[in-house]
């Protein structure tokens, strides 16, 4: 594959970002592309996310990758993933660019959405992201959702993930069983959902200690959870309730959340008829076995 190496887009921990365009035609490539390079001997993680992505074709909400190449560039032997190109940005800058730096609640119900959306996929093939986080979810020239940097990504036999791995990932994200046992699966990344839904509405982190070692001990020891940010609404709060839950074989799964009043409209569950219904209590109390979510008074 041939393309010719444009303006820088980000950088990351070991890889660097940039627009990559396709040289000549190709019916198969879009006209621009990201290209996420880094030096070939430190390049386990990129091809670990080539390799993750490859199996995670097919969903909007995620990435898309399009191949990989070697080049030598100011003398350095390079190895290169080629990504769609998400002009719109990561949901950092988008919060950095927003005057307060957060987010309306309704755009935050909607990136969520998208995120269970993408998360679902995930977990149904059968992979954990391990590292969702504000840098890592970027948006498409429509501003819609695309889970990126799939480095620390890993397959998972079982729901409850895999014991005894080091610890890996962001420690303001990091779920209690990661910290305390180090075990990553599904449910660690719903946790780091929630933290960064809480982080979108307020636009400070879900934590606010900058001591590594004191926050990790208060995640897997104190067995602490964030605070539930006051303005959100009553259904936002709840559903943080259900990311934030300790154990994490009882935790909500992205399959659940979707059905969430949070994020699910009712005319997703009940279809035009509920434009009638002038009761959300009742219709949610009555004839909903997949929505378990009770309205305060
Ligand atoms: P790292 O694994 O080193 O953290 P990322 O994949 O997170 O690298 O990319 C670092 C930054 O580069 C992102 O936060 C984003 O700003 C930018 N970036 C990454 N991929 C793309 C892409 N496909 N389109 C546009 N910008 C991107
Ligand atoms: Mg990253």
């Amino acid at each position: 594959m041939d393309w010719v190496r444009g303006e820088k887009l980000g950088q990351g921990s070991f890889a660097t970002v940039s627009l990559a365009v396709p040289r000549g035609r190709s019916s198969c490539l879009p006209p621009l592309m990201a290209v996420k390079s880094c030096g070939v001997s430190h390049s386990s993680s990129l091809v670990n996310e080539k390799l993750v992505l490859e199996e995670l074709k097919d969903c909007p909400e995620i990435i898309r990758c399009f191949g990989e190449s070697f080049s030598c560039e100011n003398g350095e032997k390079l190895y290169n993933v080629l990504l769609e190109y998400a002009s719109g940005g990561s949901l950092a800058d988008k919060l950095k660019k927003s005057g307060d730096r957060r987010l309306p609640e309704s755009d935050v119900r909607e990136y969520t959405k998208s995120l269970l959306k993408g998360l679902r996929y995930i977990h149904k093939v059968g992979f954990v992201h391990c590292d969702i986080k504000l840098q890592n979810i970027l948006l498409g020239p429509n501003g819609g959702v695309k889970i990126a940097d799939f480095g620390l990504a890993k397959r998972v036999g079982r729901k409850s993930g895999v014991p005894g791995c080091e610890l890996r990932g962001t420690p303001m994200y990091m779920s209690p069983e990661m910290v305390s046992a180090g075990e990553q699966g599904a449910p660690a990344d719903i946790w780091a959902l929630g933290c960064l839904v809480a982080e979108m509405v307020t636009g400070a982190p879900a934590w606010s200690s900058s001591d590594v070692a004191g926050l990790l001990m208060r995640i897997g020891v104190g067995e602490e959870v964030p605070a539930i940010p006051g303005i959100l609404s009553e259904e936002g709060k709840d559903f943080l309730g259900k990311c934030f839950v300790k154990n994490p074989s009882k935790r909500w799964t992205a399959e659940m959340l979707l059905n969430h009043p949070f994020v699910c409209d009712q005319e997703d569950l009940y279809g035009d008829s509920f434009a009638a219904l002038k009761d959300r209590r009742e219709i949610t109390a009555s004839t909903s076995p997949r929505c378990p979510f009770d309205f305060p008074d």
